[in-house]
């Protein structure tokens, strides 16, 4: 069983957020921002590449409510899913950040040049 797949089951203590019958939050355990919360559908899919469009459904509410809960909705807040290895995914259990509660630095996504890119 996977790493985010025990927290589901509860056999790793997480932080909890947000719970519902289908999706579970808690907080990231090496925190990059004041709020690093972690979003994941209970059921295991290894990355975006693979979940289904009724799931994203589902998580595109479950992260809406949150950040009106925790009051970020206004302020803002930046949602990441990374994927593969370019991506940066460690754990391979689809997760999404949520970052906020300060203002967000964007850049440095490669030590490539951008413009040789594409
Ligand atoms: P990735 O690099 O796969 O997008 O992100 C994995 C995230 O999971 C990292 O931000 C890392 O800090 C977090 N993480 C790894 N292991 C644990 C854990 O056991 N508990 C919690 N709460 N977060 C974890
Ligand atoms: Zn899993």
């Amino acid at each position: 069983m996977c790493l985010f797949c025990k927290i589901v089951e509860k056999e790793i203590p997480s932080n909890i957020v947000a719970e519902n019958e289908n999706f579970l939050a808690f907080h990231d355990i090496n925190p990059k921002a004041p709020v690093h919360i972690l979003a994941i559908p209970k059921q295991h899919f290894e990355s975006f590449n693979d979940v289904t469009p009724e799931v994203m459904a589902g998580m595109t509410s479950f992260i809406q409510q949150i950040v009106k809960d925790i009051n970020i909705e206004k302020s803002g807040y930046r949602v990441i899913t990374n994927i593969g290895e370019n991506g940066g995914q460690e754990v391979k259990h689809l997760h999404f950040h949520i970052l906020g509660g300060a203002k967000l630095k964007w850049g440095h996504f490669s030590d490539s040049d951008p413009k040789g890119m594409f």
